[in-house]
């Protein structure tokens, strides 16, 4: 139904007045796909520098590119099997801008209903903190590179300092649209209803939250006025306007697979670590947190994935059963929330590997638990996947919203309470002694690595404290 809705609206705008007012040089660009990317097909289009949307190393799941008429003059020499789901992306990005511009001009849209624009964000910000000022600030954290203000929202519900410290942050990457909408919605759900719901005023009461919702202004404007698949930054390198990704600019192992010298990719990794304003003032903004920072989330779409460390390697991480156990948590959230499914597992083995990431930086640097949040929608789609219809960002945000609740009880549940339920009863006590049957890590409460008696004292004073 969703995509019967939008190919009408985009036959039916499309050669409209309002479509030459769109932005992005579009004009032939095509959506392709290829059904099956193995490693060696992804390195024959590699030459041809297409903006991948989907990235899948592992076979039998499709991954879409853009790709110029020239670039696609090319691929085609290369004879590789592929579909064209959409044959001009200029048509589908003015219909979209056609679609906005006329809902502006209606009182009866609700504001999640539809895309916003960075002064729009700003001003629903400040709506969001207004209304309850004691729990939440907003705050101008820095400047980007264009010299344009970055938000930080601190989310402290009791008002007490020094507490485990959760950091979420949204749209590194301009093009993302739902990822920051997603997270605004989220910011305002935890907001108005602390102090009325009893498990979102404890989460805000014994956690700090500190939000981040647009780390990319420059680029996400720029994609409101010039080109709609804008990915990077806005940096101009020699003259021309290039853009350094920032997901590839973060210093742990900064530089290898999955990020690219070249400014002219879409992974360009800048000229060396931390070169980009706009991380400067994200490492400034966690001043003073990093000792205590146990969680952090980097909000993107798309393709529905909840993706731990590493991303620079295929290896796993030493914290890999208790970060894969806690991502299914949170895939648990977003399943009981919407239906939806989101897949788990490590950077590099879900994706594809990206060196210089916010997520390997977290765990990599400050020792928290991270994740990358890939958004819905989910390929298949016959629609670019940064386009979902507006009524895409209320699912997406309830998604979020319940993953992200479900681990910040985890960060702040007893250890001794296995079961979960809050409480510990005798059931933790038996879950305890299965668990140590079993080898299983969760008996390891001294975190030693091993299984021993010392484990069943260090249970018992956990669960006496
Ligand atoms: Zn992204």
């Amino acid at each position: 139904m969703k995509r019967m809705t939008m190919a009408c609206a985009v036959m039916a705008l499309a050669g409209t007045a309002m479509a030459q007012q769109a932005p992005g040089p579009y004009a032939g660009h095509k959506q392709v796909r290829l059904p099956v990317a193995s490693r060696a097909v992804m390195e024959a289009i590699e030459p041809l520098s297409p903006d991948i949307w989907t990235h899948r190393v592992v076979p039998l799941r499709p991954v879409d590119l853009r790709l110029s008429p020239e670039q696609y003059a090319r691929f085609l020499e290369l004879d590789l099997e592929h579909q064209v789901i959409v044959d001009d992306l200029q048509v589908v990005v003015d219909a979209e801008r056609a679609r906005i511009a006329a809902r502006s001009q209606r009182d009866d849209v609700e504001w999640y209903e539809e895309y916003r624009t960075l002064d729009e964000y700003w001003t629903r910000w400040q709506t969001i903190v207004d209304a309850n000022p004691d729990v939440a600030q907003l705050s101008v954290i820095g400047q980007s590179l264009e010299g344009r203000d970055m938000p930080g929202i601190v989310l402290n519900g009791d008002g007490r300092v020094g507490k485990p410290v959760f950091v979420i942050n949204a749209c590194q990457h301009a093009r993302e649209w739902v990822s920051p909408a997603a997270t605004t919605f989220m910011i305002e759900q935890l907001v108005s209803n602390y102090g009325s719901d009893p498990r979102i005023t404890r989460l805000l009461d014994e956690l700090e939250w500190v939000f981040l919702p647009m780390v990319n202004p420059d680029g996400f404007n720029f994609t409101w006025t010039d080109q709609r698949f804008w990915r990077k930054n806005k940096r101009v390198i020699d003259d021309r306007l290039r853009g350094v990704d920032l997901n590839r600019n973060w210093e742990h192992e900064w530089g290898g697979l999955g990020s690219s010298s070249n400014p002219g990719n879409e992974q360009y990794r800048g000229e060396a670590p931390f070169t980009e304003p706009e991380l400067l003032v994200y490492l400034d903004a966690l001043d003073g947190l990093r000792g205590r920072v146990v969680g952090h989330l980097d909000v993107h779409t798309f393709s529905q994935f909840v993706l731990s460390p590493w991303g620079f390697t295929l290896e796993e991480p030493d914290d890999i059963a208790e970060m894969t156990e806690l991502g299914n948590i949170f895939a648990g959230g977003v399943r009981d929330a919407t239906g939806a499914e989101y897949e788990v597992g490590t950077g590099a083995t879900v994706l594809y590997l990206y060196s210089g990431n916010a997520t390997d930086w977290f765990y990599g640097e400050l020792d928290a638990l991270s994740w990358t949040i890939e958004l819905r929608p989910t390929p298949p789609i016959t629609l670019p996947g940064f386009d979902p219809p507006p009524d895409q960002i209320l699912p997406a945000g309830e998604e979020l919203l319940e993953g992200t609740l479900r681990l910040a009880e985890e960060f702040v549940r007893h250890p001794a309470d296995l079961d979960r339920d809050g409480a510990l009863t005798i059931f933790d006590y038996l879950r305890f002694q299965t668990y140590w049957m079993d080898q299983d890590p969760r008996a390891d409460v001294d975190e030693d690595g091993a299984f021993t008696a010392a484990d069943l004292v260090a249970f018992d004073m956990e669960f006496a404290r």
